[in-house]
Formats: C-alpha cells, structure tokens, sequence
C-alpha cells in the first residue's frame, strides 16, 4: 500500500477535487448531528481485512460522515466558539499532512520550526513581550494552559527551594468565570482551585485577589503559586483587569497567567487593545489561532517571558534524545506537554505570511462591527434583553418569558432547519441565548436572522 501508481493518481485527483470543490461550497452546508443507528445504517461496517478501496472509503466520507459534522466555519454557527479559517491556512494545512515531518525539534524540522516560530514572534510582539519570548504551538487552549501551569509551580518550586509535597497545598487563583480547562489542569496538577470574588461586571482586579492571597495566607493550609487571569472569558466574554492583577502577581511573587484563548487575538484590533493593558506583566499567555485567529483545527499558542523556565521544566530526557539535547537549538517539544508534534502552527504561519497583519486586524474590526451591531439589534427588539455590553464578541441576551425549553427548542430546530447553529447558556443561575463571533463572514443580515428566530 505504499507507492505511487495510477489508482493513487486517480485518488489524487479525487481528494484533491472534492478539497476545492469544499472550499468553494457557498453557501456553505451548516449540516447537523447524527445518531449511532443512522450512521451504522448508512455508513456501515468500514474497516475490513481487504480493504474498501480508496473511492469507496471517500464515498462514504463525503456522502455520509462529513454531512454529519457541523460546519464550524458556516457564518451562522454562533455556538461554544466557532473557527474561520482563511483558504490560504486551509490549503496549507494539506501541506503538511503531505510534507512528513516531525514538529518536535529543529534538528527534524529547522525550517518549520522557524516559521511558526516567526508566526509565535509576531504574536509575542501583539502583548509587549520582550525579545527573550518564545513558546510554542501545542493542540489546544487545555493543554496549553496546562503547560504554562506546570511550568509555573516549576519555577515558583525552583526559586522557593522548596520540596514536592509539604504540607501546604499548591493552588492557582482564578475568577468563578475562568475556562473549565483551568479545573481540569488542577484536576490532573492535583492542585487547588482558589476563587478571587468578582464584581457585577465579573472582571478579577487586582484588590480582591491581594484580599483573597491575605485570607488564605493566614489559613496556612495552601501556597497559591499562580493567578490566571481571563483575557475573553468564553461564556460572556469579559475581560479581567490585567493591570491589578499582574501588579499584584509582581508584588506577591506568584505567577501571572493570562488565559487568551478566545479573546486575546484582538490584540491586533486596536479598536479594543487598550482593554488588555497589563497583559504585558503576564509571565505566560495563551491564544487560540483556531478561534480567532482563522487557522483550521487544532492551533493554540503558548507565549513564555522566560522560556528557558519552560525548558526547564518540559524537557524530556533519554539517551535517545541526547542528541537533541546536545545541540543548543529551539526545540517546540521542550515548552509544553508533547513530545511527537504536528507543526501545527505551519497553516497559521503560511496565513499570516499570505495575507499580512494587517488583514488579520481588518478580518478581526469586522467581526467586532458585527458585534456591537448585535448588542444594538438586541436594544432595538422589545422581546430581548442583553444581558451584558460586550467587551468583545461574545453576545448574551434573554428572550422574556422563555424558559430552558424554549431556548433548547429553539436551538435544535434552528440546527434542524440548517439555518444557525446557536446554543443557550447560562449565567448566575439565568439561562439565555449566547453567540460568538469570530467569522468576517458572518453579517447584520446573518444576526437578523438568528434574532428573529425568537420572536
Ligand atoms: C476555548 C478556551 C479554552 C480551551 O481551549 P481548547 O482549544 O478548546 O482546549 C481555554 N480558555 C478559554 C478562555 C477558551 O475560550
């Protein structure tokens, strides 16, 4: 099954073929969710000892499996956060499927490692990082955050001098609106969760954290090691006062963590960048090139003051690996929970690259207009409330009268009609509607819709 003839030729072409004629679909298909039964009836039993063949395995992907995949890219998926990669970072990322190369170390992959590592520059350069910066690109905002966690008891452990264990617990602080993947890195740190009280405009600040440090200091029983801060939370979008709260990280000698999955690729908008002053104290911070950033799936970044902590930290160690160790060289696996790495950064990369930044800022403004078009449309119909102005892309807003069944019956039959796929949340215990923006392609006319879907 390896090699080249002519029913690969054929299978080129004909993968090759339904890529750009996928790219091309406008409208696009939102397409919808399947059972078990459905896809047992239609797709059947695929894996077999003489093999479907080529054709046929992607007959059934394109006729039966893909249609039941939601479209994240469609301009009126509005759920969770939706992704809205550029033709440029889609077509690239065939590319390195093909290309065969280990994103682990330069010794393997010099050149791509230099080219996500220009793409990371570019990124570190959005926050005020020093020149010193560097990270990597890991699959998710979970690990990455998770990474930068790990490094950060590393270091703080390292300069305390202080042994595993004790008898204090180690603990993060965090914001009741911070990501779950901070409760699922503490789940697996086997740390503590610390919650810092936060105001009606749910921002973490600096005073309350330092109140919440004092309590717990004088508890005795946890040594709080670092603060995450969120820059976007993902339920409404808020961002924390970067500012007080890395100052008095600074002050307190625990690390600063900003959370930018979402929201902290609007650094490049500079219609809002004021709002994330301070994430230049940050000692680690996170941004999700396949949230807002247009790249495909799976694409975080993981962004390091001081790498060499990092290093320290993530290196794996073996004689086998002596010989990446021996060279003095970036290498992307020693800075996160990895080691065998898709250059996942690369389709990003070859994005920006196309395009430019400055693209990248008008792509981002534009989803922002829509925003704020949104909160308007919402004032300008008596039957909704927004529930919060937003500081970024993230709508929230209630429908009068309507109950959780409402909201879940308007949900799947705007899915099951193929027009929008938008899921309710809740807040403090209200439940409401919630979109997220992050598609230039989504329109006033596409939030009209959705809107009038409730009246
Ligand atoms: C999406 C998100 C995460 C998790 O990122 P994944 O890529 O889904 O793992 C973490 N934090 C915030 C604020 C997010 O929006």
């Amino acid at each position: 099954m390896h090699g080249w003839n002519s029913d690969v030729e054929r299978l080129a072409d004909d993968v090759l073929a339904y890529t750009k004629m996928r790219l091309q679909l406008d409208p696009l298909p939102l397409d919808n969710t399947r059972s078990l039964a459905e896809l047992q009836r239609e797709a059947g039993e695929t894996i077999t000892a003489g093999g479907l063949g080529g054709a046929e395995a992607l007959r059934i992907f394109t006729e039966v499996l893909a249609p039941a995949c939601i479209t994240a890219s469609h301009p009126r998926f509005l759920a969770f956060i939706p992704c809205a990669p550029t033709e440029a970072s889609m077509l690239f990322d065939l590319v390195v499927g093909a290309s065969s190369m280990s994103g682990s170390n330069w010794l393997e992959a010099a050149g791509a490692v230099y080219a996500e590592n220009q793409a990371l520059r570019w990124i570190a350069d959005l926050a005020g990082f020093p020149p010193g910066a560097g990270g990597t690109f890991v699959q998710g905002g979970t690990n990455a955050n998770l990474s930068a966690l790990v490094t950060a008891r590393h270091a703080v452990r390292e300069r305390l001098g202080e042994a595993p264990g004790g008898s204090r617990r180690w603990a993060i602080a965090v914001s009741p609106d911070v990501h779950s993947s901070l409760g699922e890195a503490a789940e697996v740190m086997d740390i503590d969760l610390v919650v810092v009280e936060v105001g009606d405009d749910r921002r973490l600040r600096g005073d309350a954290l330092a109140r919440r440090l004092d309590a717990v200091d004088s508890r005795g029983e946890q040594r709080v090691f670092a603060v995450v801060a969120s820059a976007g939370t993902t339920n409404l979008g808020v961002i924390d006062d970067l500012r007080s709260v890395g100052t008095v990280a600074a002050e307190r000698g625990i690390w600063f963590h900003v959370d930018g999955a979402y929201g902290a690729a609007a650094l490049a908008a500079p219609s809002v960048r004021s709002q994330f002053m301070g994430i230049e104290l940050a000692d680690s911070f996170i941004v999700d090139p396949h949230k807002w950033f247009f790249a495909p799936f799976d694409c975080a970044s993981l962004v390091y003051r001081q790498p060499e902590l990092a290093k320290a930290t993530h290196t794996q160690h073996a004689s086998y690996l002596e010989p990446l160790e021996s060279a003095k060289d970036w290498n992307p696996s020693d800075y996160a929970i990895h080691l065998t790495r898709r250059a996942r950064g690369l389709p990003f990369w070859f994005s920006l690259a196309t395009y430019g930044t400055d693209a990248y800022s008008r792509a981002i403004e534009r989803t922002l207009e829509v925003a704020r078009y949104t909160a308007k449309a919402v004032h300008d119909r008596e039957y909704l409330r927004l529930v919060r102005e937003p500081d970024l892309t993230v709508v929230c807003f209630t429908r009068t009268g309507w109950s959780r069944e409402h909201y879940d019956r308007w949900s799947q039959k705007l899915r099951d009609d193929g027009i929008a796929f938008v899921t309710p949340t809740t807040h403090l215990g209200e439940v409401m509607a919630r979109v997220a923006i992050v598609n230039p392609r989504t329109s006033e006319s596409d939030i009209d819709t959705v809107l009038d879907s409730l009246a």
